[in-house]
């Protein structure tokens, strides 16, 4: 085992809340093993510029409680060709960087298996995205805060809605991923969730909110994750309003909102037990992982199975129960 003197940390792909929290704990970490720590700005863009910056405990300080990362982060195409890989290593090999910690999404954990695979540098990635869908942890960094941020939304939208009897669609984050539209509809209280794991028919759409609307229900909340199939909210809206006199039909889509804000403190644990997790982990001589949560212990996946997307599971006890709590 080669040892490791100088460790590389970045943020990479959409910011979550939490990475600041995780950044300070990877270099506090290190640093109290007596290892250097390089930061490097904007991900696999600051790598292949060298944008690195040489920091210390007191760079750190008072970020905590920050959204957003001060190390910036980009998604940068050109990581995405051998030749950009390449030059990647050599730049971190001429700043003396002998190992990386990478936070950031299933993208940035594709970056890191190849980098990985195609050279001998030591990785540890650290699952940093409000999607909450790799493979090997339960819970990433910036979930819970993102699906906060988007249920502070939805309560004052249902005080609105109950005042005129009105239907909202509330677009959410998730191209790929429904988790936050799932968890903020189960927390929500929302009448029906509309993800892009499952397909859920127009006509079954509007058949449940008829019974509620004869059941008399003062206002009617649907929760569409942005990559839903049937076309996102301003769509399903156009094609429900017709169906609907008692109902006056609404959307709001919360867009960027729910990347920013101040992490939770389940967030702030989160990312201060991975970030410490993933130095000590390399220390010990392992990688090509991905430092996760799995019932409450930090838990080690291989990167190339975390990136499995088959192997992902919605919390499918949660959508049965959205159309069963919400009669
Ligand atoms: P989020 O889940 O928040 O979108 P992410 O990490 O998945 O975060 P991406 O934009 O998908 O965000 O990926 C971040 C960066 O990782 C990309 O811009 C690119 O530089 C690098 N990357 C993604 N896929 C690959 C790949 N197959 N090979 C090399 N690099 C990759």
């Amino acid at each position: 085992m080669t040892k490791i003197n100088k460790i590389g940390v970045f943020t990479s792909g959409g910011d979550a809340p939490g990475m600041n929290a995780c950044i300070r704990a990877v270099v506090r970490t290190a640093i109290f093993s007596g290892v250097e720590v390089s930061g490097i700005r904007r991900g696999y863009q600051g790598m292949l510029e060298s944008d690195f910056w040489t920091m210390n405990a007191r760079s750190v300080g008072n970020i905590i409680h920050l959204g957003g990362t001060i190390l910036k982060t980009a998604r940068c195409l050109e990581f995405m060709t051998d030749e950009g890989i390449e030059k990647a290593y050599r730049n971190l090999k001429s700043e003396g960087i002998d190992a990386l910690v990478a936070i950031g999404g299933d993208g940035t954990a594709k970056g890191a298996l190849r980098l990985s695979e195609r050279f001998d540098i030591p990785i540890m990635c650290i699952p940093g995205t409000i999607d909450n869908d790799l493979y090997g942890s339960d819970f990433t960094i910036g979930y819970d805060t993102a699906t906060n941020t988007v249920i502070e939304a939805i309560d004052k939208i249902r005080d609105t809605a109950a005042s005129h009897n009105r239907m909202f669609f509330v677009e959410v984050m998730g191209r790929d991923s429904g988790c936050i539209a799932l968890r903020a509809g189960i927390s929500g209280g929302a009448e029906a969730v509309l993800l892009p794991e499952v397909e859920t028919g127009i006509d079954e759409l509007i058949s449940k909110l008829s019974i509620d609307a004869k059941n008399k229900k003062t206002s009617s909340i649907v929760i569409v994750a942005e990559g839903d199939k049937s076309g996102g909210a301003y769509q399903l809206a156009q094609r429900v309003t017709e169906k609907f006199d008692y109902y006056d039909v609404k959307v709001t889509i919360l867009g960027h909102l729910q990347r920013g804000g101040s992490p939770s403190s389940f967030d702030r644990v989160l990312a201060s037990r991975l970030g410490y997790a993933a130095v000590n982990e390399l220390l010990r001589g392992n990688s090509g992982q991905m430092v996760g949560l799995r019932g409450n212990t930090v838990a080690l996946t291989p990167l190339s199975e975390a990136l499995n997307a088959s192997k992902f599971k919605l919390e499918e006890d949660l959508m049965e129960m959205v159309s069963v709590l919400s009669i």
